[in-house]
C-alpha cells in the first residue's frame, strides 16, 4: 500500500478490501483476453426483478432526481419497516429506520458513530472483510472469536462470554454469514441472548443481509425478534443488494434504538448525504413488490451449493462443510498449502489456472479460500474442473 505523510492515522490502520481487489484483478485479466471465471464476487448473478427496474425508470420520468431527506424517504422507511416485520419478524417504527448507500455504509456509520479508542468489538472469524477494517478505522480493537469448520463455523454462547471484558462494546453477528454460510438457529441465538442479559453494556450488530438465502427450510431467526427485551441494544442491518440482486443500486437499511439511528444519520449527513433518489424508489418496489421469485432463487442456489460442495469434497486435499445460507463455501486446503507457500499463493495459482477465488486469510481464516457459487451452473462446473486440474 502507498504511504505518504498525508495519510491519516485512521486510514493507516486499514487495508483495501481484498475481495474487491481480487474481483478487479480478474476483470483486468479478462480485459487482457484471459479466460478467467470469477468466483470472487459477492453478488447474485440473477437479473434484478423487472418491477424494480420499472420503478427506477418511473422515478426518473417523474423527475425524482433531487435530494431526498438524508436518512431516506419516509416512503422507503415505511417499506423497510414492512420488510423488517414480514421477513425478519422485527416490529419497528419507520422513524427508527435509516436508509444508507448499501448495507456496508449502514454498518460503517453504526460502528464509526459508537466505537472509540480502546473499545473492543467481538467479531466471529472467519469474518466479512469489512468488519475488522471499519472497527480499526474507528480506533477500536478487533477481538476475534474463532470458529471452526467442524462446528459449521458457529460459535457458542460460552465461546462468546469467554471473550467479554469491561471494554467490550459490540458483538458482530452475521447469519447467514459471509464467507462461511454459517446460520444461527433460534436456540443458539436465545443462549447468546442470555449472555447479553448478564452484560448490559454490550450492543449487537446483527447483519441479516443474507436472511432470504437460507437453505435450512426454517424461517429466518434473528436476535431482535427472539429477544425483544434486548431490542434497545440491537442494530439490525438488511437491504436489497443480495435478496433482490440490486448490488449496483446501493441501498441498505438498518433499524435499532432511536439514539443510534439518529447518530448514524448525523454522520451520514456529512458523508454521502441521502442515498440515490432513483435507487430509493426502486427499493420501495423491491420491498413492496412480489417476493415469490425468491423461492426459485433459493432452490437454484441450493442446487448449486450441493453441486459445488460435492465437487470440492471430491478433490483430494480440499474440504468444506455444507453452508446453510448465503452463496459462499469456505474451503479448507490445509493439506495442499505447503506446495504454494500460503493461501495467497494458492489463490494466485488458481487465478493463473483460470479461476478467481479469495484467500481465506482475507477473512481472518487460514489455509484455504472462499468461493462464491452465485454463478451459472455450467460456469460452476467448469470452475470445479479447473480447480481439480490445477491441484492434481
Ligand atoms: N454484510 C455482508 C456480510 C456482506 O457480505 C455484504 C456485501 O458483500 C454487505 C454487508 C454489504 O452489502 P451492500 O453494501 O452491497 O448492501
Amino acid at each position: 500500500m502507498t504511504t505518504t505523510p498525508h495519510l491519516s492515522e485512521a486510514l493507516k490502520r486499514i487495508e483495501p478490501s481484498r475481495t474487491t481487489a481480487m474481483t478487479d484483478r480478474a476483470t483486468e485479466l479478462r480485459e487482457q483476453g484471459r479466460d478467467i471465471i470469477s468466483l470472487s464476487v459477492g453478488e447474485p448473478d440473477f437479473a434484478t426483478p423487472a418491477n424494480v427496474i420499472e420503478a427506477a425508470k418511473d422515478a426518473l420520468d417523474a423527475g425524482q432526481t433531487k435530494y431526498t431527506p438524508v436518512t431516506g424517504t419516509m416512503r422507503l422507511k415505511q417499506a423497510a419497516a414492512l420488510h423488517f416485520k414480514r421477513d425478519l419478524g422485527i416490529e419497528t417504527d419507520p422513524k427508527n429506520v435509516i436508509v444508507s448507500a448499501g448495507g456496508k455504509q449502514a454498518i460503517f456509520h453504526a460502528l464509526v458513530a459508537t466505537v472509540s479508542a480502546g473499545d473492543e468489538v467481538i467479531v466471529p472469524a472467519p469474518w466479512w472483510v469489512s468488519y475488522p477494517q471499519i472497527i480499526r478505522f474507528a480506533g477500536g480493537r478487533v477481538v476475534p472469536l474463532i470458529t471452526h469448520a467442524k462446528d459449521n463455523f458457529r460459535f457458542t454462547a460460552g465461546d462468546f462470554e469467554a471473550l467479554i471484558t469491561p471494554q467490550t462494546q459490540w458483538l458482530m453477528l452475521n447469519s447467514p454469514g459471509n464467507p462461511t454460510g454459517a446460520y444461527y438457529p433460534a436456540e443458539m441465538l436465545r443462549l447468546i441472548g442470555e449472555v447479553l442479559r448478564r452484560h448490559p453494556r454490550i450492543m449487537v450488530l446483527s447483519d441479516d443481509i443474507y436472511a432470504p438465502l437460507n437453505y435450512t427450510g426454517e424461517p429466518h431467526a434473528t436476535l431482535a425478534n427472539l429477544c425483544p427485551d434486548l431490542a434497545a441494544r440491537i442494530c439490525t442491518v438488511s437491504g436489497v443488494s443480495k435478496s433482490h440482486a440490486m448490488t449496483g443500486f446501493r441501498i441498505g437499511v438498518a433499524t435499532g434504538p432511536a439514539w443510534l439511528i439518529s447518530a448514524m444519520g448525523r454522520l451520514q449527513s456529512h458523508s454521502s448525504g441521502n442515498p440515490a433518489s432513483i435507487s430509493q424508489a426502486a427499493a420501495v418496489a423491491a420491498f413492496e413488490g412480489p417476493q415469490d421469485f425468491l423461492d426459485e432463487w433459493r432452490e437454484r442456489f441450493r442446487t448449486r451449493r450441493d453441486n459445488v460442495v460435492g465437487a470440492i469434497n471430491a478433490i483430494p486435499g480440499l474440504s468444506t462443510p455444507v453452508p446453510d445460507g448465503a452463496f459462499y463455501c469456505f474451503v479448507d486446503a490445509a493439506p495442499l498449502i505447503e506446495r504454494f507457500g500460503d493461501d495467497e499463493g494458492l489463490a494466485m495459482h488458481l487465478l493463473d489456472k483460470g479461476v478467481a477465488v479469495v484467500a481465506a486469510s482475507a477473512f481472518g481464516g487460514h489455509d484455504g479460500f472462499r468461493i462464491s457459487f452465485a454463478a451459472d451452473d455450467a460456469v460452476l462446473d467448469e470452475a470445479m474442473r479447473r480447480i481439480a486440474a490445477a491441484l492434481a
